[in-house]
């Protein structure tokens, strides 16, 4: 309705700007940077949990803790050291942060009842969105998870146009109206990624950004944007992340941050590197800054 639209339009939405230091002290340790729990990485697909966990560990996250899907947990890290291996149950018992979904495969969707009950921040990206989108009871519980503890959905417009019951056509025909719909239904925070990565709470607050270029639009740079966000809300203190309801407006700067970030390198990169050389996902995870 014309009302509606007038509503929408009267909303301000925000240019998501280069975040401001925080001032850190001296007399630190890893607990105060929080810990990133990553779940996904099915047979053949190990590279995207493990791009998330490196990004999570390169943004400053104190710890990063890692299971492979369908893994016993037994199996040697395929990354460096730095990262954990767990079992599911460990993983999941973990305070801090977890991202949940990169290259999670189809075996995603029999752990989400679960993950969506853990209480903590939450990073929903590619599998675990398409496991949602496909089944009515996992989105009901997400959506009702708005009391447990923050979540953040990273859909590219495919992934949106699953959840949303649309085309992707749809969703670039209006990015911002369809970020907004899915964060007020679903009750989370859903940054809509691709170029200008639209970015909107369940409150009503909606950003673009503008960082990032076309070096992105290779595989795995989503999976590294999941991780760097997921150790961007691990470092909020812990009454907010375990606040009930979520402090969205925390949880909202960490998320801006986070994908100004990401975006930032891919723009420096451009500057120094100029035509070669690539800018790999591996690449982009090691050269993210700690959280500002
Ligand atoms: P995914 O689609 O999951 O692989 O994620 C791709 C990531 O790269 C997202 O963070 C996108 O916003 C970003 N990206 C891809 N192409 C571009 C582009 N042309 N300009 C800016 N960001 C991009
Ligand atoms: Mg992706």
């Amino acid at each position: 309705s014309a009302e509606a639209d007038l509503a929408c339009s009267a909303a301000p939405i925000h240019l998501v700007t280069r975040p401001q230091r925080r001032l850190q002290s001296q007399n630190t340790h890893k607990g105060e940077f929080g810990d990133v729990g990553v779940l996904g990485g099915a047979p053949g697909m190990e590279g995207a949990a493990m791009l998330a966990s490196s990004a999570a560990l390169h943004s400053g996250a104190g710890r990063v803790m890692l299971h492979l899907i369908g893994s016993t947990g037994a199996r040697p890290s395929p990354l460096a050291p730095d990262i954990m291996v767990r079992g599911l149950s460990d993983l999941l018992a973990q305070r801090g942060a977890l991202v949940c979904g990169c290259g999670g495969g189809t075996a995603i969707a029999a752990v989400l009842l679960q993950v969506l009950a853990r209480s903590g921040p939450l990073v929903l990206d590619a599998d675990a969105l398409n496991a949602i989108a496909a089944a009515p009871a996992l989105k009901q519980a997400l959506a009702e998870r708005a009391t447990h503890g923050a979540t953040v959905l990273t859909p590219h417009p495919l992934e949106l146009a699953r959840l949303l019951a649309c085309t992707t056509a749809a969703i670039q025909a209006d990015r911002i109206s369809a970020a907004r719909q899915a964060a007020q239904q679903l009750q989370c925070i859903v940054a809509l990624k691709g170029s200008g990565t639209v970015i909107a709470a369940p409150d009503g607050s909606c950003a673009i950004n503008h960082s990032g270029n076309a070096r992105l639009s290779i595989g795995g740079t989503g999976d590294v944007l999941a991780g760097c966000i997921a150790a961007h809300l691990a470092s909020l203190p812990s009454e907010a992340q375990a606040a009930h309801p979520p402090l969205w407006t925390q949880t909202w700067q960490r998320v801006l941050n986070a994908v100004w970030l990401h975006g930032h390198v891919a723009n420096t990169w451009d500057l120094q590197h100029r035509a070669q050389p690539t800018l790999t996902a591996s690449r982009l995870a090691e050269a993210l800054p700690r959280q500002a």
